[in-house]
Order: C-alpha cells, then structure tokens, then sequence
C-alpha cells in the first residue's frame, strides 16, 4: 500500500467533523472488532464518530467496550462515511442510501471497491488486523479497550489462529494487542468457544439434517428452527465453522431468512477457491470462506445452488 494512500486516509480521519463507521449485516467478530476498534481510537484522539451495525450488536460480542454505543440508523449528517469488513454495499443492510462512502477498509479478495477511497488488503487475515497495523501510522491510539475489538476480529477470522492464511506476523501483532491490555483467553473463549444453551440446541437441527454427496456436505437451518430453539440471532451461530472441520470438499450451509431470502455460507478445503462461486450469486468473501444473500425459496436456492457447487467441484476435481 503506498504512503500516499495511507497520508490520505490519515488526513480524512483526523480532518473530519462527523464521522459515521459502518459494518456489514450478520456482524461476526471482524465486522463488531473493526468497527468498535476504528470508533474508539477516533474517539479518543477527539473525533466526533457514531458506530453503525444495522442488525446491531450480537450477543457473542456484547461483552466488547462501546458495543452498547453502536446504533443501527444513521442519525446525523456525516462528513465522512466508513465502511469495514465488507466486499460490496449490499454488505452494510443499505443504511447508506445513496451516499458514496468516503473510506472502504476490507481485506475480501472479491472487495468491489466501492468507495472514493479503499483500503483493501486480500492478504491481511481480518479487517482488525488491517487496522491493528495501521492506527498508529495514522496517529490513532490503541487502548486496552481498541486493543480487545482488533483481537476479536483477529482472533474469529482466524477460527482461533488455525486458518491456512496464518503467519507470525499475524502472531506479533495478537502479542502486541496483548501488550496493549487485550485479555487473549477471555475474548478467544468469549467469541469463539462460549456457546448459548440456545444455540446449542439451534445447532442440533442443522446437525440433524446434515447430508453428504461425494466430496460435497450440506445442511439446513430453517426460521422453525431459530423459533423452536429460541435462538435469537439471524446467523447459523457459528455452526458452519463447525462444519468446515468435517472431511468435505466443499460444505454449505442454507439458513433461511425472513422476507425470501436464503443466506448461503461456503466453506473449501485448502486449494479450492469459492469465492468466485459466491460472487457468480451476488456474494463475495475469501478462497476458503464465501457468502451469500439469494431471494427465493429454501427449496429454490438449495437447488440452485447444489447444481452450481457440484458443477465447480466437477471442474475442480484432479
Ligand atoms: P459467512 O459464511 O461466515 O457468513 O461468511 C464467510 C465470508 O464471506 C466472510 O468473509 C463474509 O464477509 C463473506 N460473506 C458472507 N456473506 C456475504 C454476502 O452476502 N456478500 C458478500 N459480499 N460477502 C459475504
Ligand atoms: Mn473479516
């Protein structure tokens, strides 16, 4: 990334009247981590910053220093608009309307680039550890408090330092978040291990329906389910991370959402890229990690979407 690029953003941030941080929809801890991370450190260096997730804040990350700050409308007007952690503006539920962002911060390969700014490192393994490296280039601090939102997000894009994009890099940085006052065992069993009895049970049905063809491994996790568990969120609770260690090719996971649509999550052993399997459905994501939001029915999209993974595995397969 050029100096240029980063004197840029530095300027935009520190020159700012009123800045709006937004993040995607389904929030995991990259998306809650960057955007806690970014608004505290502004915050603290005197900006005037409000924090938006559009489903809000879930209640894995509750825990988080200012997640009870982070609103789900926008509710002024902003100078400065930054999106996190998300490939394409879909991403953010469509709080922006047609305002053009001024700074995107993403690590997604298949980043559409979207804003008058982008920040976009498909090499970095989390939009926290993009930001871990650069705040204080750009002459932001890093409290105790930012230091625990970035090690969030590090920590569950990583499932815990395991994914194949690690390096000690990413591992001196975690050290210095830790330095920084992040507490590693308390937010890894906070936002990886801890699991609601809800969820829990929530999970037991898409256990229960889990199908094999080949190399391919699928299931399903209807609304039924969420109500019958009384789970409240509106993601899988982490169930496909579950799934991407059993011996599939590939493993998707349907979870149908309100107002016809399904959201679909890919997961590929090492070698195999899907992310381009989920941009070809309006998505996006990483190699071994993709998404994607698809209107129609759970039967419609399974379909579709089975016929189309089979045919990539078909291609794909030596
Ligand atoms: P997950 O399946 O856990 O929701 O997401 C896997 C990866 O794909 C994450 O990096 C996530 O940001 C990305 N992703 C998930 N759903 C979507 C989507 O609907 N659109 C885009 N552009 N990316 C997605
Ligand atoms: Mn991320």
């Amino acid at each position: 990334m050029s100096d240029l690029l980063h004197r840029q953003i530095a300027e935009m941030l520190h020159s700012a009247k009123h800045i709006l941080a937004v993040a995607h929809i389904r929030p995991d801890g990259d998306a809650v981590g960057s955007l806690l991370g970014l608004g505290l450190s502004l915050r603290a260096a005197g900006q005037k910053v409000d924090m938006l997730l559009a489903d809000g804040v879930p209640a894995p990350f509750r825990h988080l220093p200012g997640s009870e700050q982070v609103i789900t409308r926008p509710c002024a007007e902003y100078d400065v608009v930054v999106v996190l952690d998300s490939s394409d503006l879909q991403r953010t539920g469509g709080v922006l309307g047609e305002r053009q962002p001024d700074l995107n911060i993403d690590h997604h390969a298949t980043n559409l680039r979207f804003a008058r700014v982008n920040l976009v490192d498909p090499q970095a393994v989390a939009t926290c550890a993009i930001l871990a490296q650069n705040l204080p280039r750009w002459g932001f601090p890093v409290s105790g408090e930012v230091a625990s939102a970035l090690l969030t997000g590090i920590l569950t894009d990583t499932i815990g330092f395991r994914t194949s994009n690690m390096s000690p890099e990413v591992l001196r940085l975690a050290a210095d978040l830790m330095e920084a006052g992040a507490n590693l065992p308390e937010l890894y069993r906070a936002g990886l291990v801890q699991k609601s009895f809800e969820a829990a049970r929530y999970w037991g049905f898409g256990l229960e329906r889990l199908q094999r063809e080949d190399g391919l491994i699928w299931t399903t996790l209807l609304l039924a389910d969420r109500q019958a568990a009384a789970y409240n969120g509106n993601d899988d609770a982490d169930l496909i991370n579950f799934l991407s260690s059993t011996d599939g090719d590939v493993i998707v996971l349907f979870n149908e959402q309100k107002g016809g649509k399904v959201k679909v999550s890919w997961r590929a052993r090492p070698g195999l890229d899907i992310s381009t399997l989920a941009l070809r459905f309006g998505g996006g994501g990483h190699p071994a990690a993709a998404g994607a939001e698809i209107s129609g029915t759970i039967e419609e999209v399974r379909e579709r979407v089975l016929s189309e993974t089979r045919a990539f595995l078909a291609a794909h397969r030596h």
